[in-house]
């Protein structure tokens, strides 16, 4: 019998089963989400691909399966054990195809994995990807004699762009190739063991023929698959007799087969390669100012502004239309509804609470929209370039900027990205440090409190007093975020910051598709939070702030009554400092169980308190405005209280999805409690600081 020799092509017969193999970041998942459509996450870590994933080829009934990356096939880490044993059929189905994605910039090291692949006695197609990257490094590749040379299919493919896809597809389409011939030269005297002792395991049926000679040489070449024969004495005997011989004949079991695959693949490289001059691209030009020491930082920072800018003026009218519309619906909601408690619950509470929060939806919008654009262009990969250097001088690793920037979303996928963070130190700094970046629920918050106290003015530039408020606000967070993670770097968890290695991603043009399923997703979340907690939220807080009581009461007696009212008022000395009073302690209070829940909570405090049929369509930001301080007999919310308890929010922690959420990360309730509290002293220092400084200041 003939071993690794093509036994059967399997003519005729139809793909159903294909596996993806590969180096670590050669490609894997971004192909397999091309193919299946299946929409993940592509992390930029090695590993990162550690589960097994299975998915269908759209208008098919052809199953990929994408496996764990893996340098080779030598089963020394878990990773590679479960790559080689799916594609050896230990876990059943066994596939009928296997595409080995290859990083065609790293031509020669990510081909020694294709050998073994081609030695395991399946059909092998080979997906060359990242021929952009290996022309940006002036690699030219001949594919004609790539494919001659190994004998086996080679599609050219840029999976990030899909390029080359439906030449995959295609061959998907027909019957598997023949399966590879091994053309790699072992030295003569360690061909005739693998050779016999591949027999013999046939014949002790301890393998499929197809596979033999891969098994057999993993057996003498690094002992891993050694189990395979435990109860097997005349096997066991026969490797023991074997590796005699092969010391007698001085050849390395273990080295032997590397060098002959190595030897092979060279050669292969240096006729079917050439390296050109490297070009410079534009891609180059651009990096030079974008991850520039200053000039990255000053790009980084202007683009933000910018974005904010963008938001405030892009946002404005369809906020007006949605407030127009809640406006509306309350009237109507109020002429259909008998006086009394239901015509206010459904009035004051819901549509004054959800709408409240449903108006900021364009800005959620517009905010996702170009982060997508920046990521999808490869920017935001410069940015995590640029922001390692800052990371990295307080002790932070690289990778602790993906969870921080997820954390402008919002903190909790934040915290679960922390999860590609290896070492305990930082992840633990990370995490404690992840809800000071301003998310997503926060952005109601800032915008009620600059529409209602900032005024629009211009700065230089053109740029507008509300806008750099927001983009003081977000850095506020981010500065703090730092200064903390140095302090726990130094105190709670020190250690030294690991080296980070990241590649940069050529620039693109933004797939809007991408970008538009991204912002829809954002959107469509934040609609669904509006109807579900948020709804339950204000319902909840309108009882709260109606009961007990009874409709005879007036409104405002009746609500400092309430629980609300009574809870309001045990918090009011603790916020008196930062110029609060008992109705914002309300919103405080509320906005624990979703920080959105404070403007709200505001809209049913003003809406609640003030039953006044004519006033029922001013807005709570106009209501805040007239607000009268009993005391001082001035208005409440003074330019430094407004902006007093914006720092408040950007630095209190007030989430308790959060803070469950570490809870799980870390196992104990001690550091989701350790992490309110600190956010706590830090917001209402803060807090209490601005306020009397803009007091000072004249602004209070
Ligand atoms: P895996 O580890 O093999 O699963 O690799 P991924 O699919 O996670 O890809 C690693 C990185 O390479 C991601 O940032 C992808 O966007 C990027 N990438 C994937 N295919 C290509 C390609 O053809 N060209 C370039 N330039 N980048 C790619
Ligand atoms: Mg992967």
């Amino acid at each position: 019998m003939s071993i690794a020799t093509p036994t059967q092509t399997a003519a005729g017969s139809r793909i159903r089963y294909v596996a993806l193999a590969g180096n670590p970041n050669s490609g894997k998942t971004t192909l397999f989400n091309a193919l299946t459509g299946l929409r993940h996450r592509v992390g930029n870590y090695p590993g990162v691909t550690v589960e097994r994933r299975e998915g269908r080829l759209a208008g098919n009934d052809i199953t990929v399966l994408d496996l764990p990356g893996t340098y080779s096939l030598n089963a020394r880490s878990p990773d590679e054990e479960i790559a080689r044993d799916a594609l050896l059929g230990r876990h059943p189905p066994v596939p009928e195809l296997v595409i080995v994605v290859v990083d065609a910039s790293n031509l020669e090291r990510n081909l020694y994995l294709v050998t073994q692949v081609m030695d395991l006695g399946l059909p092998v197609v080979l997906c060359l990807n990242m021929t952009d990257q290996a022309e940006r490094v002036g690699l030219q590749i001949d594919i004609q004699t790539l494919e001659r040379e190994l004998g086996i299919p080679v599609i050219p493919t840029v999976a990030s762009r899909g390029k080359g896809l439906d030449d995959l597809r295609m061959l998907l389409q027909g019957a598997p190739p023949s399966l590879p011939v091994r053309r790699w030269r072992l030295p003569e005297a360690m061909k005739a063991e693998v050779v016999e002792l591949a027999h013999l395991l046939v014949e002790e049926r301890l393998c499929a023929p197809e596979s033999a000679f891969f098994t057999a040489l993993a057996l003498l070449s690094d002992a891993t698959g050694l189990s395979v024969i435990q109860n097997h004495p005349r096997a066991r005997a026969a490797v023991d007799r074997a590796w005699q011989r092969l010391e007698a004949a001085d050849v390395d079991p273990q080295s032997a087969p590397v060098e002959a695959r190595y030897e092979w693949i060279k050669g292969i490289c240096d006729r079917a390669t050439r390296q050109g001059e490297i070009p410079i691209t534009w891609s180059d030009r651009v990096d030079r100012i974008a991850t520039h020491k200053v000039w990255g930082f000053v790009l980084f920072f202007a683009l933000m502004a910018l974005i904010f800018q963008a938001i405030f003026t892009w946002a404005q009218a369809p906020m007006s239309w949605i407030e127009t519309a809640q406006t509306w619906l309350g009237e109507q909601a109020g002429a259909l509804l008998p006086q009394g408690d239901l015509r206010s619950l459904v009035v004051d509470g819901v549509i004054a609470g959800v709408g409240g929060v449903i108006v900021f939806l364009p800005q959620i919008l517009c905010l996702f929209f170009f982060i997508g654009l920046l990521e999808d262009s490869g920017y935001m990969a410069r940015a995590a370039f640029v922001m390692d250097r800052l990371m990295s001088k307080v002790g932070l690793h690289g990778k602790s900027f993906i969870p921080l920037l997820s954390s402008f979303a919002c903190a909790i996928p934040g915290i679960m990205a922390t999860r590609t963070i290896e070492n305990r130190r930082d992840r633990m700094a990370t995490i404690l440090v992840a809800p000071l970046m301003s998310c997503s629920a926060r952005l109601p918050i800032y915008t009620l409190l600059i529409a209602g106290f900032i005024p629009a003015t211009r700065l230089w530039g053109g740029i507008s007093l509300p806008a750099a408020v927001m983009v003081s606000l977000y850095l506020l967070g981010l500065t703090a975020a730092l200064l903390m993670a140095l302090l726990f770097k130094r105190t709670l968890f020190r250690g030294e910051a690991p080296l980070f290695l990241m590649e940069l991603p050529p620039y693109k043009l933004p797939a809007m598709r991408t970008v538009l399923l991204q912002t829809w997703e954002r959107g469509s979340h934040f609609l669904r939070r509006a109807g579900t907690i948020i709804l339950a939220i204000s319902i909840l807080l309108w009882f709260a702030m109606k009961y007990p009581g009874s409709p005879s009461q007036s409104d405002a007696a009746r609500l400092q009554q309430s629980v609300a009212g009574r809870a309001g008022r045990l918090l009011e000395p603790v916020i008196r400092p930062f110029g609060m009073d008992w109705k914002v302690g309300i919103g405080i209070l509320g906005s624990f169980a979703a920080r959105e829940v404070f403007v709200t909570t505001m809209a049913i405090v003003y809406n609640v308190e003030d039953g006044d049929e004519e006033r029922q369509s001013v807005s709570v930001r106009q209501q805040m405005r007239e607000e009268i301080d009993p005391a001082t007999r001035k208005p409440r919310f003074t330019p430094a209280a407004a902006a007093a308890l914006m720092v408040f929010y950007v630095l209190a922690m007030q989430c308790v999805s959060t803070m469950a959420v570490v809870r799980r990360e870390t196992g104990s309730w001690k550091w989701p409690l350790f992490q309110w509290a600190y956010m706590f002293v830090l917001a209402w220092t803060g807090a209490t600081a601005v306020f009397h400084l803009g007091r000072l200041l004249g602004l209070g």
